[in-house]
């Protein structure tokens, strides 16, 4: 099974992506923890990163579909993935769609994850209460950011998923639980 997990900052893609690994037996690829823990062990990525994920934007396109492309190509890969984070703008989803034609695969579906701005906002101060400041990027102000440029940059791509047959939409503003009992019903399994 090959998954895209699409949706604002705070929908709740890494908490599902994680329930999901462990229902299919599939790695989740978040470029977020990818970027995050280059940034950690201060590699030339992360250094380079680190200053564009702290204030909100988005890391080149060509940095990031260096990033999966590399991934997909690990053994793990091979019974599926869930891609969490990616693609995150159009030029991302078509490098994606000749990644998987150059490797003769193709995605199954693309999850959207919906909800609402005010909730997202909660949510993600909540999560920088919780971590104790884990992430710089999650304070209000960069996540408004954030939020800005999903709907600008990210957006865009349910158009594109729907255009080709792929989208599924759940709502994200439900319990955890149903929320997962949603994506595996929209999956058929
Ligand atoms: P969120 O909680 O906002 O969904 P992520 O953990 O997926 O955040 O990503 C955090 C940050 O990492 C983004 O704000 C961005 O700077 C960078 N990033 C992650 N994935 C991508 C991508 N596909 N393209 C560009 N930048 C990315």
């Amino acid at each position: 099974m090959r998954l895209i997990l699409l949706g604002p900052p705070g929908a709740g893609k890494g908490t599902q992506a994680k329930i999901l690994v462990e229902a299919y037996g599939i790695p989740q690829l978040s470029t977020g923890d990818i970027l995050r823990s280059a940034i950690a062990a201060q590699t030339p990525l992360g250094l380079e990163a680190k200053a564009i994920v702290d204030r909100g934007d988005l890391v080149s396109d060509a940095i990031v579909n260096g990033i999966v492309s590399e991934r997909l190509d690990a053994e793990d890969c091979k019974p599926g993935f869930i891609l969490d984070g990616f693609p995150r703008t159009i030029a991302q989803a078509e490098a994606l769609d000749q990644m998987l034609a150059d490797k003769g695969i193709a995605l199954d579906a693309v999850i959207e994850i919906k909800a609402e701005a005010d909730e997202l906002v909660k949510r993600v101060i909540n999560r920088a209460k919780e971590s104790g400041g884990a992430r710089a990027d999650d304070n209000e102000e960069v996540l408004r950011k954030r939020l800005g440029v999903y709907s600008e940059q990210t957006a865009p791509l349910v158009a594109y998923y729907t255009e080709r047959g792929l989208l599924k939409a759940v709502d994200g503003m439900a319990p955890v639980e149903e929320v997962t009992a949603a994506i595996k019903s929209a999956l058929g399994r």
